[in-house]
Formats: C-alpha cells, structure tokens, sequence
C-alpha cells in the first residue's frame, strides 16, 4: 500500500496506492468544500484531494447525490480522495449528529479512497485528565472502525493534546490496529499560534511510534513555511484549506512567509497567476474574482514548495533546504534548534550515503543527524597511545599532508617517541576531529564550511579536543589551533627527529573496515597479505586483493566505504558475531537469495538493530548460513516493518 522510494533524515519520498490511482508523498491534498469547489485542483498539481464526509451527509442534496453517484463525481475529481469525519465540527461546535459507525458506513456508501473515524481532537493545554479520557473514546473509536470498514483505507488519528507520553501512548495503540494511515491531529492551533516548538514534540512523539510502513499526516498543515521541517520529521501528508482561507483574506503564501496584497509593490513569485497580473491588476478587481486568482497562486506555491522537498530527499539534502526554511521566522528556527534534543531517534533513519555534501550552514548544523552518528563511531573506534593533532588544509587531508610542522604543544606524556603508536587526525568543521585514515570516507570528505568559524563552532572544537585528549597517553597538537580555539596550552614539544607524515595503506583500509562494519571488521577482512590495487588516475586506493588474487573488497570513489566481494562477505561473515551486519531471510526466499535477486522486506524475519540506509549488510538464512550479500535500502525498523517492496538490494548471491 505504501513504499519508499527515497530517504533523507527521516524524511521520506513514497508511492501510496489508492483503488483510483496512486500518490506520490510528500502530498499535499487541498481541501475541496462539496458544493462550492471554483478551483480545478487537479490541473494545478494535486493528485490527491481532502473532503469532508460530515458535511456532504448534513446536506441531503449533496447526500443524495454522493450516495448515487459517488464522492469522485460529487466534487469532480477522479483520482484519489481522503475523507474527513466532522470531528473538525465537533471541535468547533462540540456536539454533531453523527456516530462513528454511521461515519465510517456513510464512507463506504459514497466510495472514498481514505477514510477517517470519529476521533476526539483534543486541542492543546487542556487538563490531563481531559485528554486522557478522551484519547480513550478517540482510541475505542478507531478499534470499532475496523468493524465497519469494508473497502476504505483507513485514518487513524493521533491525539493526547500536547502531552507527548500520551501522543506516544496513542501512536503505540494505534500502530496495533490493522489500519493503513495515521494523521496528527489538533496541532492547528499550535501552527496558529506560532507554538513550532510544541508542534516538534507533538510529531516527534507520535511519529517515533507509530509503524515506518504508514503514511503520516500532518492534519491542517497548509502553510508552505512549514512544509519542509515536517517533512524532516516524518510527514508524508499534508492538507490545505489554507490556499483558500488565506486568499479570502488577500493573503499571498510563500514557503518564506505570508505576503499582504495591501503591501504588494511586485507579485510574489514566477507562477502563472503572478506573471500575468500585478497588485495593482489585482487590487482593482471584484473580491471575488480576486480570491480565486490568490487561491491558485497559493497552490501553485504550495506544490511547487512540495516538489523542491522531494528533489530535496532524492538528492540527499534535505536539511539544508530545512536550514533555510526554518531562518524564515525566529519562531521557526527555535524548533529546529529543538528538533536537536531528537537527534538519537532522528540519526537510526538517515541514510549512510546521500548524493550530496553536507553543507554547514551555522552552529544548527554541528547538531545533525550526521555529525552525531560520526562522533559516537568515532569515539568506539579503536585507539593508539599518542594523538596528533593539525590543522586542516585540503580535502582529502592525506594527498596535502604538511611537509614541516610548525610548533606544537603537548598533554600528558609518554614513553614513545617518532611516530611509534602515533595516532594523527584534522580540526575541521562540522566533524570536529578526523583521523587520517578515514580522510576520505563520506560525509567526512564530502563537506563544505566557512572559512571563517563562528563561535559555536570554535567552542565545539575546544571541548571535543578537551574530551578526545582524556582518551591518550599523549596529545600533541600544532601551535596555530591553540591559539585559534584557545585551548591554553604552554608545555612546548619537539620531535627528536624531523617527523614525515604519511599515511599507511594498510592502517587505512583496516579503519575503514572498523568504521564501516564495527570494531574487528578490519582485521577480518585485511589480516592476510594483501595486494592493494590504487587507480592509476587518481592514486586512490581501489581494490584489496588477497595473495592469490582474490579481491576482497572495492573502495567507492564515491564515498570512501567498501563494497564487499564474495571473499569479502565470507570473511566479514565468519569473524564479526551474529547479528552483527545481517538480514536473516525466511526459507521461503533462500533460493531467491541465492541467485542474487533483490530482498522484499516481508521476506526479512530479522536483522541486526543498527542498519542504516545505504549499508553493506550480509544476507543469512535462519541457521546463519550466509547466501549474498547487497545494500540496505531501508533501516532496521523500516526493514522489519515493511511489508511491501524492496529493503535490501542484493549485489551478489551464490556464495
Ligand atoms: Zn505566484
């Protein structure tokens, strides 16, 4: 029902399959009034649309005639439609004349493609005891929907106001329901009130519990401003009354903010509507007319805003358009700053490997996904007794390594002299310390920042090197850093004899294999003699043989990881302990394996709990048999959850 095609944080690009066709996500779905629809939404982009079924069922000619001919042709949109129940009436109103039941039949009856039970949308800061009791009536409801659905796809919303436990209860309980799609509910206020900070708890809690194989929705969501940041947190759907509602009020959306007419000199952007008139043009129209002109201008915003974010995701940065988004408005930046606090949750679902670099675009950046997952690596990985530390010039460091070192300062002290058990890595921004070894490993090659380091990130570098120094007999580090992050070191060091960096082949495809793989991998892959193959045009290394000419391993131009070979998998297969780098595969898709055809997640009974996206993992069967080897094209969670499509992609089977 649902598939992803692409991943960037936890953001994500998937094909949702409908019976009157398909979506791609993220989506947005305008709100379509039954009855009072000027706008063809559908030649302006949308592929999917949002209803609602309460008001079609209050109003017996609308009633009548979306029970004899269907919703499709009710409001005149023959692709996909998601249905609302009228709790957005009852939140306003309180009281409606409508059951669940009766909601989710009436659904049936007017062939909606996604339907939505009767849930309770508690708004935010009510009293516990209110929420509490009315997540229960919200989770019962969506249980007893189940009994009455027959054809639908169902919604199931999340509520629990803005009490995250309860938002993650509910998401838990809901995720146990066999139902395919879970929107957030009652966070428009929160969006009204500029609350994003309240609004990334309520996300995050819901979306870190609920199923990876569901589409998410962020209900009301329809200010391109905030398109992006929810994207990066998880939400496939969005819906927008807001072109309409805004434009009633001359208003002009754009993922930078809102335009008023009143203030306009130029139109706003480049679409249709804004190159054929001016403000002026418009101001001097019927209101009416008027509207209908702003309403599409704000939908072609919106969907142009929605497809920059998928080539965003397919290109590997999505944060970085989330970083410009979100210095759109202070109020905005604070919850990405605060989107932080979730990096843990975040990192499992960001992929290893993205097309792009990572870009720093101020202190926020030292807080992503990828800098915290290299820090943590970089901590387990293995040590020598003395640490030297320079400066970084070019990328990669080992091709511009110094000839002459300049002065150098010293902590602790240490038997060894030279470059006996010397251990050498580069101050860079945003990954803070790099070992040589790993100087051309992605996103520690593949970045790019000022040259001129703001505080943060000097503060940054200052308590890293303090942190990393704890760890070894010695640090050395050169004069220039001492001054620049003002480390206050004064114990003078001098190499006996004149020391010539280099860089040690061997040492490097053993990090490598450690970094990529885990601790041990290195010496499972690389203890034998070893023939390594560099490309004549770069000079990089390209392949690892062993003494007969076996290859072991190809190390990607792209990337700097390994790609295994068939010797490779064997060897990382019988020294790294299960379930260390595997899939395991039911019997049923062993021979499938073993021909090297790709893996389907539902095929997957278990795999190791730290897989990334876009790792080199090691496909067994049941007894630990080793039968291919490929790349993960989804994560632990995601793997194991999916029921549908591809999660590993296989490069060899037959082993
Ligand atoms: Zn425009």
């Amino acid at each position: 029902m649902f598939q992803i095609k692409n991943k960037d944080s936890l953001g994500r690009t998937g094909i949702l399959k409908t019976k009157n066709g398909i979506v791609k996500t993220p989506a947005l779905m305008p709100v379509i009034h039954p009855g009072k629809q000027k706008i063809n939404v559908k030649k302006l982009g949308a592929e999917i649309v949002i209803t609602n079924a309460y008001i079609i069922y209050k109003n017996e000619e609308l009633r009548e005639k979306a029970s004899l001919e269907g919703v499709h042709k009710l409001i005149n949109f023959d692709g996909p439609i998601m249905t609302d129940s009228g709790s957005f009436q009852l939140s306003e109103y309180g009281d409606i004349d409508i059951t669940n039941p009766e909601v989710i039949e009436f659904q049936e009856l007017i062939g909606t493609d996604i339907g939505t039970s009767l849930d309770i949308p508690t708004p935010p800061n009510v009293t516990r005891n209110q929420a509490e009791k009315e997540l229960e009536i919200t989770i019962e409801r969506a249980q007893e929907s189940l009994k009455y659905r027959n054809e639908i796809l169902l919604n199931s919303v999340v509520q629990g106001s803005t009490f995250n436990d309860l938002r993650s209860y509910c998401a838990d309980e809901l995720g146990k329901l066999d139902v395919e799609l879970h929107p957030i509910g009652a966070v428009v206020p929160l969006m009204e009130s500029y609350r994003y900070t309240d609004l990334v708890d309520v996300v995050m809690s819901s979306v870190t519990h609920l199923p990876d194989s569901r589409p998410r929705h962020l209900m009301g969501a329809g200010h391109p401003m905030i398109f992006a940041l929810a994207v990066a947190m998880g939400c496939d759907l969005f819906d927008s009354a807001a072109y309409i509602l805004y434009a009633e009020d001359d208003r002009f959306l754009s993922p930078s903010g809102t335009y008023k007419l009143e203030n306009l000199q130029e139109m706003p952007c480049s679409c249709e509507i804004c190159c054929k008139y001016t403000p002026d043009d418009l101001r001097s129209m019927e209101k009416k007319e008027r509207k209908l002109l702003i309403a599409e201008h704000n939908l072609n915003i919106s969907f142009a805003e929605i497809r920059i974010i998928k080539q965003a995701i397919a290109d590997g940065n999505l944060m970085e358009l989330v970083e410009q988004r979100c210095r759109a408005h202070p109020r905005l930046l604070e919850a990405y700053r605060h989107l932080a606090n979730y990096v843990d949750d975040i990192e499992k679902y960001d992929p290893l490997y993205k097309k792009s670099a990572f870009f720093y675009s101020g202190p926020e950046s030292l807080k992503r996904a990828e800098v915290y997952r290299y820090l943590n690596k970089l901590y387990k990985m293995p040590k020598k007794s003395r640490l030297l530390i320079l400066s970084s010039s070019r990328k990669p460091y080992s091709t511009y390594l110094p000839e002459k070192l300049g002065k150098l300062y010293h902590i602790g002290t240490s038997t060894k002299s030279g470059d006996e058990d010397l251990q050498i890595m580069f101050v860079d921004i945003p990954f803070g310390l790099i070992p040589l070894e790993l100087d051309e490993v992605y996103p520690l090659a593949q970045n790019e920042s000022p040259v001129i380091t703001d505080e943060t990130a000097c503060e940054f570098i200052k308590n890293l090197i303090e942190q990393v120094t704890e760890d070894y007999e010695e640090v050395i580090i050169e004069g220039n850093l001492n001054e620049k992050f003002d480390l206050g070191l004064y114990c003078e060091y001098e190499f006996k004899e004149e020391l010539k960096l280099k860089l040690d082949e061997k040492d490097k495809i053993t990090s490598v294999a450690d970094y990529q793989f885990g601790k041990g991998a290195g010496a499972a892959l690389f203890e034998s003699k070893l023939d390594i193959v560099k490309s004549k045009k770069t000079g990089k290394i390209r392949h690892v043989y062993d003494d007969a000419e076996n290859l072991i391993a190809t190390m990607r131009a792209s990337d700097g990881f390994f790609v295994l070979s068939k010797e490779g998998a064997r060897r990382l297969h019988s020294r790294m302990e299960y379930p260390q780098n595997r899939v395991v595969v039911n019997q049923d898709s062993e021979p499938f394996a073993r021909e090297g055809k790709s893996i389907f997640a539902k095929f997957v009974i278990d795999c190791d709990r730290n897989i990334r996206a876009s790792e080199e993992v090691l496909i067994v069967n049941e007894n630990d048999e080793l039968l291919a080897f490929g790349k993960s094209l989804l994560n632990s969670a995601e793997i194991l959850d999916f029921k549908v499509g591809q999660a590993i992609k296989t490069r060899k089977g037959g082993i």
